[in-house]
C-alpha cells in the first residue's frame, strides 16, 4: 500500500532546503511506504539594512542585530543565505530635545528610508536602546512603523522578534496585529487593505480569531507548533508553548511563552515573497513633505546612479489622492498613485496620528526623460527638476 501525503509539503519542503543537515531520519528502512509530493518552491531574497539609531550603545546595537537577523532567518521562508543584510555601526542621530516632533519623527524615519534606497535594500530597522519609545516619543511601545514609509521600522534593543513583527506589517505582507481584536480590526478595516492572517473562517464576516486573542494574556498570537526537530533557535523545543509573532513582545512572566511562526504566517510570506525589483542606471531620488492641513513642501531631489525604482506595488492603496508621474515627449514613462494615512503603528495595538509624514520615491532618469515632473495630488508641483 501506498500512502500520499501531501500536508504540508510546501512548508515540508522548504524546511528542509533550509535546514538541510536535518533531514528526516528513516528509522526503520524495511517498510518504506512513504510516497511524499513535494512541491519545491524557489523565494527571492530579503534586503534589510540594520542601523544603530541615537543613543544606543555599540554592544546592545550589535547584540540586538544579531538577535533580530537570526530570529527573521529562523522564521521567514528564505534561504540560509537568503536575508541580505546591511549593517553599519554608523549611528543616525537626532534632535536632542527630549520629545521628538511629528515632523523630526517624520525626518528620522525619512531619513531611515533613503539610506535604504541608497544601500538598495528594501527594508530597514533602525534599532534604538531599551525604552527609547517612551522617552522619546512618549509612547509605551518597543516598536514601530507606519504604512506611510514603503519600508523602515524602528526597534527597541532587548527584544528578539520585534523587528520581524515590524518587518511583516510592510508590503508585501501587510500581516496585521493578533494580539487584539480592535488592533487587527484597525488594519483590515484600513482602505485597500485587509489582513491576510487570523480571519476566523467560520465566522461571517471579518474577524480575528478568539482562539488569537485569548491564550494567555495581552501580549498573545494565534497558537502555532512546528517540527520539533527544526526548532534550532534559542532552546525551544516540543514542550514550548508557541505563538505566532504577529502578537506582542514576549512575556517573560508567563513560563514558555515564546513567539514563532505560525503555517497560516508562513504560507502568506511564501506567497508574496516572489517577483523582482529593476535597478535603473541612473535615477533621481525626490524627496517631500505631506502636511494634514493638506499642503506638502519639497525637501529636496537628487540624481544617482544605479538604485532600485520605485514600483506602485510598494504602496499600500493603489487608488488613493496622490499621483506620481514621469514623461517624456509623448507618454507616461511612469505612474504612481499612492495615500497618505498620517499615522504611526506603535506596537501594542495604538495606532496614533502624526501630522506630517515624509515621502521619497526613486524614478527612472535618462536623458529619454524630458524634463521629469511629478504631479503629486495636484498640490506639489516638482516639474523641472532637469
Ligand atoms: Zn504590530
Amino acid at each position: 500500500m501506498k500512502t500520499k501525503v501531501r500536508i504540508w509539503t510546501n512548508v515540508f519542503i522548504f524546511f528542509l532546503l533550509i535546514f538541510s543537515v536535518n533531514s528526516i531520519q528513516d528509522s526503520n528502512p524495511s517498510n518504506n511506504i512513504l510516497n511524499l509530493s513535494v512541491t519545491v518552491i524557489q523565494t527571492k531574497n530579503i534586503t534589510m539594512v540594520y542601523r544603530p539609531v541615537d543613543d544606543i550603545s555599540l554592544n546592545d546595537f550589535t547584540q540586538t542585530r544579531l538577535n533580530y537577523e537570526n530570529f527573521t532567518l529562523k522564521t521567514f521562508p528564505v534561504q540560509d543565505n537568503g536575508l541580505i543584510v546591511n549593517a553599519t555601526f554608523s549611528k543616525i542621530s537626532v534632535p536632542d530635545n527630549s520629545i521628538l516632533t511629528d515632523r523630526q519623527l517624520g525626518d528620522l524615519l525619512d531619513d531611515l528610508q533613503t539610506k535604504a534606497d541608497l544601500a538598495g535594500s528594501q527594508y530597514i530597522i533602525g534599532i534604538v536602546r531599551a525604552d527609547w519609545i517612551q522617552d522619546r516619543l512618549n509612547k509605551s511601545a518597543t516598536g514601530l512603523m507606519s504604512h506611510d514609509y514603503r519600508g523602515v521600522s524602528l526597534a527597541e534593543a532587548g527584544q528578539i522578534k520585534t523587528s520581524t513583527h515590524e518587518l511583516s506589517h510592510h508590503k508585501p505582507f501587510i500581516l496585521c496585529e493578533e494580539y487584539s481584536d480592535t488592533g487587527w480590526e484597525k488594519l483590515d478595516n484600513k482602505t485597500g487593505f485587509q489582513c491576510p492572517n487570523g480571519d476566523d473562517p467560520d465566522i461571517a464576516g471579518r474577524q480575528l480569531k478568539t482562539a488569537c486573542s485569548q491564550n494567555v494574556g495581552e501580549n498573545d498570537g494565534c497558537r502555532t507548533n512546528t517540527f520539533a526537530k527544526l526548532y534550532q533557535f534559542d532552546e525551544i523545543n516540543d514542550t514550548t508553548t508557541l505563538y505566532n509573532f504577529m502578537g506582542g513582545a514576549d512575556n517573560p512572566n508567563v513560563d514558555g511563552f515564546r513567539s514563532w511562526i505560525s503555517n497560516e504566517t508562513y504560507d502568506v510570506l511564501l506567497g508574496e515573497l516572489s517577483g523582482t525589483k529593476k535597478r535603473g542606471l541612473l535615477s533621481i531620488i525626490i524627496r517631500w513633505y505631506h502636511f494634514e492641513n493638506g499642503t506638502s513642501e519639497f525637501k529636496n531631489a537628487y540624481v544617482t546612479e544605479n538604485l532600485f525604482e520605485s514600483t506602485q506595488s510598494e504602496f499600500l492603496v493603489t487608488d488613493g489622492n496622490y499621483t506620481i508621474r514621469t514623461l517624456n515627449d509623448t507618454n507616461v514613462t511612469q505612474n504612481i498613485t499612492y495615500d497618505v494615512f498620517f499615522e504611526i503603528l506603535y506596537e501594542g495595538g495604538v495606532l496614533e496620528p502624526t501630522s506630517v509624514v515624509a515621502k521619497s520615491v526613486i524614478l527612472p532618469y535618462s536623458d529619454n526623460v524630458n524634463n521629469p515632473q511629478s504631479e503629486i495630488g495636484g498640490i506639489l508641483e516638482l516639474g523641472g527638476i532637469a
